[in-house]
């Protein structure tokens, strides 16, 4: 802290005392600061006798909305803060509402910094108490009393750890690959750098991708749909992993045929065509079929460790296809589904967690990685040492404009101006510590964005259409993200709005959003607007109500057909047709980063000459290859829990191959 801030904080916290004693008179560190303090205090005298006693409520801004506190001040002091009401993301604004209203009593003073990752949850609920004790008759200086929070807490941390595998990051991938280690019998240290554990993924959509024949055989296979599957196999076949993958589809459909089946027809096999070519065939084949071979076995283990799905299977945005799986709100968002079964799992079977411990470089002997250095919250640094492997879970870089700037060739534009989904942990920091010790990245130029609402109502579009702000449609909605996003680029304003009915809203939904929240309570009328009627929806998002009524007539005659549309789309489900109706403006933003680390089919990191760097392992959005220059709606979930399992079973099998050695 400056000298002048220190001299500020003593008078402040004189002052408060003063108050709060009843006493007046003080006396400064300074002479000048001496006039000044006397008015102050005869401020504070003046006021004091105002301080009632009593519950006083205030509001504040948050991420998503207002966020309401009561507060209660008892004999000149504020004794609790609570959080009345809010619209806030469970996982990442949980740190903001655990720790702020704690330290306003504890520090009787709402000058405190925010919580790393939840900065305007942090400041809705400092600002909202801040309003709510001026009502109580407290003046801005004493509740404004500067806290060195770093002289009054001395945290006594453990600074020198050690277990048989170090995972680092606690979003879906790293959890997967800790709890899939301590399944094997390892020990297993996850370190994290924010206060809250789940990373991007506890923000996620609902989406999991996997061919699954007990829901997708009871749809309909679109004409349109069939065709898709017949252009896959006219394709020539670039390498033997397509021409594999092609003759099992074939095989498959011969039979489907025989049968006479007509219902949506998936299979690995062409779950990995889609993402092979969706990608522009610019991904490693062998990750492709690893990834779609084993995604409906992760599914199924992650099921079992608690997650829950919605009935049904749907086509996420950016999927291709109607498999994507739809977590429930179980755990308070979707993304808890990816994340807190196995946190429950970890806990159980003794895994340790260290919040706040954020790592910054991987500890190389003899040409192993054995541990990693990093810096603690609190500014302490440790060590983590690793028997057996280093697990890098550590996200991707989309939060990162540096990065986006450095590596992004695609796109116009990826600085400061265009958002991103991503939380504020997503800044590449494993790419670069695996850089640092010779890893290879791959495919780092490909970083996507994706068209979506903030707030975020779902990112499935079976029975969503998207209209511009004059009302029309203007891209298949069942696409690919790269071509939704550049096509919402050119539109007016840049922006557009999603489209439904209580097909989604209610019957895929059940009037919740996918973080959490009920629907109707953030009908704000310009992010989200709600009509009974399309007329009166059309009036609400100022455009004209006949156009969009033709729209949606016209979306809802290909969905009839099942084919027909002339922008291509190919995935139909119902009609928009059941009000009420819902609009959801949306943005493209940047959401995916396709490149990263080079890993292998064991998650093993690659080095720049090809060979596998010992004790390195890696999963999740920090590696690169899996995806090509377009990873599909609904992949990322099935990639971080697939290849986070085999990053943590091969890491945990490293301690058999380190004993057979020695
Ligand atoms: C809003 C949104 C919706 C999405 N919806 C879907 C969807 O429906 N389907 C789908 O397939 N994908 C979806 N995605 C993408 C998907 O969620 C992510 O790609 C995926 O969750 C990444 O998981 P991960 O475990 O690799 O990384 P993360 O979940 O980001 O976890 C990385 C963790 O590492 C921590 N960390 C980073 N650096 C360090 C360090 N130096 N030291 C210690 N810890 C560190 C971070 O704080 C973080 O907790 C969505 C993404 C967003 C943002």
């Amino acid at each position: 802290m400056s000298n002048g801030k220190k001299i500020m904080a003593i008078v402040l916290s004189c002052i408060l005392i003063l108050s709060f004693l009843g006493t007046a008179g003080c006396t400064t560190a300074g002479e000048d600061r001496e006039s000044d303090t006397e008015q102050m205090a005869t401020e504070t005298q003046a006021n004091e006798v105002s301080i009632a006693d009593g519950k006083y409520e205030g509001a504040g801004e948050g991420l998503n909305g207002e966020i309401r506190v009561a507060v209660t001040v008892e004999n000149q002091k504020i004794k609790t803060v609570e959080i009345v009401s809010h619209s806030e993301t469970a996982g990442i604004s949980d740190a903001a509402f655990e720790r702020i209203p704690e330290d306003i009593v504890k520090y009787q003073s709402v000058a405190l910094d925010a919580v790393a990752g939840a900065t305007y949850s942090s400041n809705g609920i400092l600002e909202a108490a801040r309003k709510a004790l001026l009502q109580a008759g407290f003046t801005e200086a004493q509740i404004t009393a500067e806290v060195d929070k770093e002289e009054k807490e001395e945290k006594e941390e453990e600074t020198e750890l050690a277990a048989d595998v170090v995972v680092i990051g606690s979003g879906g991938a790293g959890m997967s690959a800790a709890t899939a280690a301590l399944q094997e019998g390892s020990t297993v240290i996850v370190l994290e750098k924010m206060p809250t554990y789940g990373g991007n993924t506890i923000v996620a959509g609902s989406g999991y991708n996997c061919a699954d024949y007990e829901r997708q055989s009871q749809y309909e296979m679109t004409a349109a749909q069939r065709e898709t599957i017949e252009s896959y196999l006219e394709m020539e076949a670039e390498n033997s992993w397509m021409q594999e993958w092609q003759k099992e589809i074939r095989q498959d459909l011969e039979e489907y045929d025989a049968q006479g089946s007509t219902y949506v027809y998936d299979s690995p096999a062409l779950h990995a065509i889609m993402t092979w070519i969706g990608g522009d065939e610019e991904a490693n084949p062998e990750l492709v079929d690893m990834l779609c071979r084993n995604a409906a076995d992760s599914y199924e283990w992650l099921t079992q460790l608690g997650a829950e799905w919605v009935d049904g299977i749907e086509a996420g945005n950016g999927a291709l296809w109607q498999r994507s799986h739809t977590a429930t709100t179980k755990y308070g968002t979707s993304g808890g589904c990816f994340v807190e079964p196995q946190k429950e799992a970890f806990d159980e079977l003794g895994g340790q967690m260290y919040l706040e411990y954020k790592a910054e470089e991987l500890i190389e002997e003899n040409g192993r990685i054995v541990g990693v250095k990093g810096v603690t919250g609190s500014g302490n640094e440790f060590t983590a040492m690793a028997s057996q492997g280093v697990v890098l879970a550590t996200g991707g870089f989309a939060a990162n404009v540096e990065m986006r700037q450095k590596y992004n060739t695609i796109w116009p534009d990826l600085g400061e101006s265009v958002p991103t989904t991503n939380p504020s942990s997503s800044t590449g920091d494993g790419i670069v510590m695996a850089e640092a010790v010779g890893a290879n990245l791959v495919d780092m130029e490909y970083i996507q964005m994706v068209a979506s609402g903030d707030p975020f109502i779902t990112p499935i579009i079976t029975n969503v259409a998207f209209v511009n702000s004059q009302g029309e449609r203007f891209v298949r909605e069942d696409g690919r993200r790269d071509e939704i996003c550049e096509a919402v680029l050119e539109q007016p304003g840049q922006y557009f709005y999603y489209i439904m009915d209580t097909h989604t809203t209610v019957d895929l939904l059940d009037g919740m959003t996918i973080h959490g929240f009920v629907l109707d309570d953030i009908v704000d009328g310009e992010d989200i607007i709600k009509a009974d009627t399309l007329e009166e929806l059309a009036e609400q998002m100022g455009i004209d109500p006949d156009t969009l009524t033709n729209t949606v007539a016209e979306f809802n005659s290909y969905v009839d057909a099942g084919s027909g549309d002339p922008l291509g789309r190919a995935t139909f489900g119902s009609r928009i047709d059941a009000g009420p109706y819902y609009a959801n403006r949306a943005y493209a933003n940047v959401h995916y980063c396709m490149g990263g680390v080079e890993i292998d089919t064991q998650a093993r990191v690659i080095d720049n000459e090809g060979n596998v760097i010992p004790g390195l392992y890696a999963a999740g959005e920090v590696t690169g290859g899996i995806h090509g220059t377009n990873r599909l709606g609904g992949n990322s979930i099935a990639d971080i829990i697939t290849f986070g399992r085999i990053a943590g079973q091969n890491a945990a099998a490293e301690q058999r191959n380190i004993a057979n050695e020695s």
